[in-house]
């Protein structure tokens, strides 16, 4: 009996063996997933607790990059208790909690796309029991960081630049638009681009191996910009996708499409949304380009107003405006996504 399961492992590992030596290994790589994504905040506006954040690793490792950090702690315990860590092998540590050794240990760097304070304020009020690691961003957000919260009034300087005392936590690195760099720590490299918003904003185009992600800041359209931020990023992954595979995209939808554009301070809409992409697809060329591509929507603006429901309106009129076929994504707070 054992002699025959030995056989058989000796098979099997043969004919793995041949199929990455065949190349097939490739084809198996496609439909795998690439990269896990952990929602910790899901919402634009004014939900304190549920605020923009996600968590990104590549499968092959056991670390994340933030993206964005509107909310941090909350979200890991929302996403710990939902079981969505269940299949990570957490440090164990004798000082710190679980939450604290995934934020501690399993969180390696924040890419922050502004300077809002719904993309910031989890790892602000967190960088107390936080550990060393970086903090990266473009030039302009990094300063506004600086000057507006790592000041010693709003907040205490945790990071390595700018106004003392400086703590030293947080080492920042500024991403130069359209250079690629290395996220320290992790397998990924990341490129950014810069948006438009009432602040400067900014997009991440993250990518392990052959294998791409991105994650977009809050931005507006550049119909109603009148600007071609959002086209350049367009042409930059019309190009990357000839040869790269583009497994999911994070990118706002804030508000409704009633909402007129001289109120939508640099923010999409559905049918503005469907727009931009449309505009990707005629770049790539072909027939429906962009099918089944997984489009994941982050910062639907939370209301307190009574008998509204921005969420169900704004993921009908995303559904109806679909004719790209894309693979609509509403997330929720504590989700595991996988691309
Ligand atoms: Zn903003
Ligand atoms: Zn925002």
């Amino acid at each position: 009996m054992r002699d025959i399961m030995t056989k058989a492992k000796w098979l099997l590992t043969i004919s793995l063996f041949f199929v990455s030596s065949t190349g097939l290994q490739a084809e198996t790589d496609d439909t795998s997933p690439a990269f896990e994504l952990v929602v910790l905040g899901d919402s634009g506006g004014i939900q304190d607790g549920n605020l923009s954040a996600f968590l990104l690793r590549s499968v092959t490792e056991p670390n994340y990059v933030a993206l964005d950090a509107g909310t941090l702690v909350n979200g890991i315990n929302q996403s710990v208790r939902q079981g969505a860590f269940d299949d990570l092998a957490i440090v164990d540590d004798d000082k710190w909690g679980k939450a604290g050794s995934i934020l501690r240990h399993h969180v390696k760097g924040y890419l922050i796309s502004h300077a809002h304070l719904d993309h910031i304020n989890g790892m602000l009020v967190a960088s107390p029991e936080d550990s060393k690691k970086s903090i990266y961003a473009i030039p302009s957000v990094n300063t506004m960081i600086g000057e507006t919260y790592f000041n010693g009034k709003a907040w205490a300087n945790f990071s390595d630049r700018g106004i003392p005392p400086l703590l030293n936590k947080y080492h920042v690195v500024d991403l130069l638009l359209g250079k690629t760099a290395p996220i320290a720590n992790t397998a990924l490299h990341v490129t950014a681009f810069s948006l438009s918003h009432p602040v400067e904003s900014s997009a991440f185009v993250i990518e392990h191996g052959d294998d791409i992600f991105v994650y977009f800041g809050d931005t507006g359209p550049d119909i109603v910009e009148k600007q071609d931020k959002l086209d350049a990023i367009w042409t930059y992954l019309a190009k990357q996708v000839k040869h790269k595979k583009l497994r999911g995209v994070i990118i706002e939808t804030s508000f409704e499409n009633e909402r007129p554009h001289n109120l939508l301070f640099g923010h999409l809409t559905p049918e503005l949304l469907m727009g931009e992409l449309r505009s990707l697809a005629t770049k790539i060329g072909g027939e429906k380009p962009l099918q089944g591509l997984n489009v994941v929507i982050s910062h639907i603006k939370y209301t307190l107003a009574k008998n509204v429901d921005p969420r169900a309106n704004i993921t009908k009129q995303l559904d109806d405006g679909n004719d790209l076929g894309l693979n609509i994504i509403i997330p929720k707070q504590g989700q595991k996504l996988l691309f």
